[in-house]
């Protein structure tokens, strides 16, 4: 009798390589949490600036972004958003999500490693898998 000693590693790796592509670069983005809070009548997005970085979007498209979904004029001052009202932080996450979902994350692999290139029709363009897709 003959067992065939394979290393876990090798095990693994055959598996992985019967998995189709798709699957195997699955994976979940964790959407970062929006620190905010109230001023007066004033709403101060905290670490506007950092989750710009995390996400590679330039922040005045982000911005230009929430001041038209929350109708609202904002300003940045240092690396904080001044929203000129108050939103709670559950509104403020809900469309920090939405622009991540529409100008970030790559559809085909869920990656937020992608890019917008394009004049005119901007396209949304997967570093990870090469996928593209037009965005408004
Ligand atoms: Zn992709």
């Amino acid at each position: 009798m003959s067992i065939k000693m394979e290393s876990y590693e090798e095990m693994l790796k055959e598996l992985y390589s019967k998995l189709p592509s798709k699957i195997k670069r699955k994976e979940r983005f964790e959407m970062p949490e929006v620190v905010s809070y109230i001023e007066g009548k004033k709403t101060i997005f905290k670490n506007f600036s950092s989750i710009a970085q995390k996400i590679r979007r330039r922040e005045e498209m982000f911005a230009k972004f929430l001041s038209k979904e929350l109708g609202v004029p904002v300003k940045k001052e240092g690396s904080v958003l001044v929203l000129q009202r108050k939103i709670n932080n559950r509104l403020l996450q809900q469309k920090v999500n939405i622009f991540i979902k529409e100008y970030v994350i790559c559809l085909e692999c869920n990656r937020p490693d992608t890019n917008i290139r394009g004049e005119g029709v901007k396209m949304l363009v997967c570093e990870a898998c090469g996928a593209r897709r037009p965005i408004k």
